[in-house]
C-alpha cells in the first residue's frame, strides 16, 4: 500500500538519539534548548517552545493569549478536531469561518462577518501547507485588536510574501507527527517573537512551575513554586534529537514535495479526469503537506467512489477532513448549528488527498494517476445519483 504520507530517517537520526540515551539527560536537557534555538532559525522567529504534540502548541497558544470562559476564537471550518478542541480545553469558545472554494484556506471576508465584541484571536489553518492570506488577516486583526494565531502543522518550510512560516503570526503552532513536515515521533511547538508569551508557554508546560529540574539542578536550589495550573507538556531530548536532525533536511524535503506537486499537476491537467487540484495562490509558497484534489460532481466524480477505487489498488488515500461542527461532539453534545459555512460543507463531499512525502518517486505519482485515468466515473456517478 502506497501511503499517503512517511516520515523519512536515516542513520544521523539513529546516532543522535544513541548519543542522547548515552547522556545524563533524556528530558529537560540541551537537545531540547538546541531543537528551540534550531526551529526559531529556521522559521526566522525570535523563541521556540516545543511541546510533546502539536496539539498541546495549540493549547500553549490558547494559554499565552489568556482565552478564558465567554472568549470567542475563529477558527476555520474545515481543519483537524485539535485546532477548535484547544479552544475548548481553554473554556473558549471555537467559532468557525467559512473557506475559500478554490484554496479552502479560511475566508478572511467570513471571518470578519463572525467578529463580535467576545471575539478574541482568530486560528488561521495552512491547509495543505499553503499559507493563509496573513496580510488580510492581520489587518482585520489589526482593526478589531485580535490576537493572529497560526496552525502552521502542515506548514512548516513554506513562505508568504517572502516570510517564513513561524514568523508569520503571533503565535505559530507546529506539529511533528510522522506524516508532517517534519518529525520527532509525536511532537510540536510554538514560534513567536513575544518574550511574554514565550515564558508563559514554558510555565504551561511544565505544570505551572516558576523552574525546570535543569534550572534547579544548575542553580543548587530544591524549591520551586507553582505560580499558575499548568499540565506535563514537555517533549524529551530523545524526539528533539531527532528534530535538530530533521530541520536541517527541511529545505531538501520541502523542494521534493513541490517537485511531486508540480508532476501531479502536469499528470492531471494532461488528462481532464475530473479532479481538480486545489488553487495555489500566487504570493506564496506552500510546504506542500497534502496533495488535495476535489473530485468533480459536475464531472460525475463520486469521492466515496474514487477513495474506495484508489484503496482497491493500493493506493492510502485519505480525506483532510470533515468541517469540525459535523463530529457528534460539536453537533450533538455542543449543538453548534450545521449551516453557518456552506462552502466547508460543499467541499466535504468533494475532496481527496493523493500520497505525498518526500520520498515517492514520479512513477508513484504515475501509478495513482493511472488509477485515476481507470476510475469508472459515469456507473460511480448514477450510482451516487440512484
Ligand atoms: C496534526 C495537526 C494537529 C495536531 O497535531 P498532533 O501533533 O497530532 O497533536 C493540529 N492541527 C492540524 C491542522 C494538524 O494537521
Amino acid at each position: 500500500m502506497l501511503p499517503y504520507g512517511k516520515q523519512q530517517i536515516d542513520q544521523d537520526e539513529i546516532e543522535a538519539i544513541t548519543r542522547v540515551l548515552r547522556s545524563d539527560w533524556l528530558t529537560t536537557g540541551p537537545a531540547v534548548d538546541r531543537f528551540e534555538e534550531d526551529l526559531a532559525t529556521a522559521t526566522g522567529s525570535t523563541h521556540a517552545v516545543a511541546a510533546c504534540n502539536g496539539t498541546a502548541a495549540l493549547h500553549m497558544a490558547m494559554q499565552a493569549l489568556e482565552i478564558g470562559p465567554g472568549d470567542e476564537v475563529i477558527v476555520p471550518a474545515i481543519t483537524f478536531v485539535a485546532t477548535a478542541n484547544a479552544v475548548l480545553y481553554q473554556g473558549g469558545c471555537p467559532v468557525f469561518a467559512d473557506v475559500a472554494a478554490d484554496t479552502l484556506l479560511i475566508d478572511p471576508e467570513d471571518v470578519e462577518k463572525k467578529i463580535t465584541i467576545r471575539t478574541r484571536a482568530i486560528v488561521a489553518v495552512d491547509y495543505a501547507g499553503q499559507p493563509c492570506d496573513y496580510r488580510r488577516l492581520r489587518e482585520i486583526a489589526n482593526r478589531h485588536g485580535l490576537a493572529l494565531v497560526a496552525d502552521a502543522c502542515h506548514s512548516l518550510g513554506g513562505q508568504y510574501a517572502g516570510k517564513k512560516v513561524g514568523s508569520l503570526a503571533d503565535l505559530n503552532c507546529f506539529s511533528f507527527h510522522p506524516v508532517k513536515p517534519i518529525t520527532t515521533g509525536e511532537g510540536g511547538a510554538v514560534t513567536t517573537c513575544s518574550a511574554d508569551y514565550a515564558g508563559r508557554m514554558r510555565k504551561f508546560r511544565n505544570h505551572g512551575l516558576d523552574s525546570d529540574f535543569r534550572q534547579r539542578a544548575v542553580s543548587g536550589r530544591h524549591a520551586y513554586a507553582m505560580l499558575d495550573l499548568g499540565f506535563n507538556y514537555r517533549l524529551t531530548d530523545i524526539q528533539a534529537a531527532i528534530g535538530s536532525c530533521q530541520l536541517q533536511k527541511l529545505e531538501r524535503f520541502t523542494q521534493q514535495r513541490q517537485w511531486l506537486a508540480d508532476c501531479y499537476a502536469q499528470h492531471l491537467s494532461r488528462s481532464d479526469l475530473g479532479f481538480l487540484p486545489l488553487a495555489r495562490a500566487e504570493d506564496r509558497d506552500s510546504a506542500w503537506h497534502l496533495f488535495v484534489v476535489r473530485c468533480q460532481s459536475a464531472q460525475k466524480i463520486c469521492r466515496d467512489g474514487a477513495y474506495e477505487h484508489l484503496r482497491r489498488s493500493k493506493i492510502g488515500c485519505n480525506v483532510h477532513y470533515q468541517p469540525v461542527y459535523q463530529h457528534p461532539f460539536y453537533s450533538e453534545t455542543l449543538g453548534y448549528p450545521q449551516d453557518t459555512c456552506p462552502v466547508a460543507n460543499a467541499a466535504y463531499q468533494e475532496i481527496l488527498t493523493l500520497p505525498l512525502f518526500p520520498a515517492m518517486t514520479e512513477a508513484d505519482v504515475a501509478f495513482v494517476c493511472d488509477a485515476l485515468q481507470r476510475f469508472p466515473r459515469n456507473e460511480q456517478g448514477k450510482s451516487q445519483a440512484a
